[in-house]
């Protein structure tokens, strides 16, 4: 990267927090992580890498640990991510991802912490009017989950107003597959994604598939969704904090392929890369699901020089790899 960074990287132990704890490592930066591994798994870790189990809701122990490494720069990953569950406890999702974002985000403030890469989501767009979406398209959450990522983007912005710090928010659409050598890859508990349930169908852990809905305005009535390898994701924060180091402007960047599948699609490439048979049933609608979500990547092409390099097909061999064996 050319300049010496020192990168705190909060949930390190989690599914993209993991893969982009092993680019910096592969790239020789200095990274210290912390997690609450609440839902992350001790086993993502390297064995050489300065951990801290430690809870973003704990502020002293946020404190004692920025005053002992003295971050100049912060990706913060750790975050519930289950619209699901969201809706059914909103509290555990403003307790953690929004009461826990601003304490860190506090503790930036008071100690001199440059450069802040933040996770947020293209659930932010709620039902967009057009696609692909671009950044400008309004914000429009429409579950708790989605809310808090929003706040936290607000704080952001009202935070730098007044104490400087930058950041880029980079709204994932949706993080898929593994890392390409098999060592880590998406282990959820519970899972609710689509491609790792479609994983485990195929490896006979289900029985089937439910398919949520086949009668949407799409090509063949099932949601279509932006697939983005978690490498590509590692790989555009790592650019966003060299563009924010080389002093530009804060700003939030979607990050997806540009290109949108099917569910029904997506079970078919399955079946063909893990050569197995995949059942499926069409069951009723998800609540709060969009027909059709696929980003505009431009401006992260443009501001970042960042893109894309793997397509659907690397995504699902390296889920399939992974699943078929799994290191934890
Ligand atoms: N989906 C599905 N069956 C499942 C899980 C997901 O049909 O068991 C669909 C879901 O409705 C959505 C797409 O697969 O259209 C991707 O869902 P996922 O939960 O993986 O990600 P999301 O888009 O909700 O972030």
């Amino acid at each position: 990267m050319g300049i010496v960074l020192k990168i705190l990287i909060t949930g390190g132990a989690g599914y993209i927090g993991s893969h982009f704890v092993k680019l910096l490592i592969e790239n020789h930066v200095e990274l210290f992580i912390i997690d609450n591994l609440s839902r992350g798994h001790q086993e993502s870790i390297p064995k050489n890498v300065i951990f801290e189990k430690a809870d973003i809701n704990d502020n002293q122990k946020l404190n004692s640990i920025f005053k002992k490494y003295k971050p100049d720069s912060v990706v913060h990953f750790a975050a519930l991510a289950y619209v699901g569950e969201s809706v059914e406890n909103p509290t555990k999702y403003y307790q953690n991802n929004v009461v826990g974002s601003f304490n860190l985000i506090k503790a930036c403030s008071e100690n001199e912490v440059e450069n802040f890469i933040f996770s947020s989501t293209c659930s932010i767009y709620g039902n967009p009017r057009k696609i692909p979406i671009a950044e400008n398209e309004p914000s429009n959450p429409i579950n708790p989950y989605a809310n808090t990522k929003f706040i936290i983007e607000t704080i952001l912005k009202d935070f730098e107003s007044k104490y400087g710090m930058k950041s880029v928010s980079l709204r994932y659409f949706n993080a898929a597959g593994a890392s390409f050598d098999g060592s880590i890859g998406e282990s959820h508990n519970p899972e609710t994604h689509l491609i790792p349930l479609v994983m485990e169908t195929a490896l006979g852990k289900r029985k089937d598939i439910w398919v949520f809905g086949n009668d949407y305005n799409t090509k063949d009535g099932t949601c279509i969704r932006d697939y983005i390898h978690v490498e590509d994701l590692a790989e555009a924060h790592f650019k966003a904090l060299r563009y924010l180091q080389i002093g530009n402007e804060s700003t939030i960047i979607n990050l997806g392929t540009g290109n949108g599948n099917s569910v029904l699609e997506i079970i078919e490439m399955a079946k063909r890369i893990s050569k197995k048979k995949i059942d499926y049933v069409i069951a009723n609608r998800r609540q709060g699901d969009p027909a059709i979500l696929v980003a505009s990547n431009e401006k992260a092409k443009k501001l970042l020089s960042w893109e894309p390099k793997y397509s659907i097909d690397d995504i699902l061999t390296t889920a399939w790899n992974w699943h078929s064996n799994p290191k934890f």
